[in-house]
């Protein structure tokens, strides 16, 4: 059963105090002719309180009270961290700069399926690919426009041999909208470049996927 309550604000005496409306809907709590104060209360009048409100404003304790908690601060570990100079933790998981990864022989990974080509929502990859004299598929090109990705990492998911992977890097920002046009030769760079850190991110990751 939904119950509709309308408060209305009603000056008296100063304070702000809110008016229950209709009363007869919740009598338990707010009977007709009853308001809820939702001001402070009035500052207590006994002796004590008056002298430790006059040795406030005399004194200035709040003043120096301020300057403890700025003091205590000042020694404590911050909370934020030096960017760039420092960074954060990242979880394996993270979908950062794509890579495409080679074997240890060098040989690269992709075995130009396709997959994800066909997988990617975003349509930011594109493949062209042809047979080698042994048989093999390789790509003979390989682009992704960083500007589509939407990093969802769909991509890796779908790749059968871990050729294509989303990188831990997350600090390839440009000034053109060129830059971010990757084609295979640059990807390959970033495997290069990244490959301990995604063969380890792999490895963490590799009993739940
Ligand atoms: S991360 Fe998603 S959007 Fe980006 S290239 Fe891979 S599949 Fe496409
Ligand atoms: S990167 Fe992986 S999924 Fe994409 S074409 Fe190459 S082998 Fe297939």
């Amino acid at each position: 059963m939904s119950l509709t309550i309308k408060l209305f604000s009603v000056p008296r005496n100063g304070h702000r105090i809110f008016r229950c409306t209709p009363p007869r809907r919740y009598e338990a709590s707010c009977a007709k002719g009853q308001y809820i104060n939702v001001s402070p209360p009035d500052p207590s009048m006994n002796m004590g309180d008056i002298t430790e409100r006059a040795a406030q404003t005399i004194f200035w304790t709040e003043l120096a009270r301020g300057f403890a908690v700025t003091l205590g601060n000042l020694f404590k570990e911050p909370a934020t961290i030096n960017y760039p100079f420092e960074k954060g933790p990242l979880s394996p998981r993270f979908r950062g700069e794509h890579a495409l990864r080679r074997y240890p022989s060098g040989e690269e990974r992709c075995i130009a399926c396709k997959l994800c080509e066909a997988i990617c929502p975003a349509q930011a990859i594109t493949i062209e690919a042809e047979s080698r004299e042994d048989g093999s598929r390789r790509t003979t090109r390989y682009d992704i426009d960083m500007t589509k990705c939407i990093y969802c990492g769909f991509c890796q998911e779908a790749c059968p041999v871990d050729a294509i992977v989303e990188g831990p890097n997350f600090e390839f920002s440009t000034e053109t909208h060129e830059e971010l046009l990757y084609n295979k030769e640059k990807l390959l760079n970033n495997g290069d470049k990244w490959e301990s850190e995604i063969a380890s991110n792999i490895y963490a990751d590799h009993l739940y996927r």
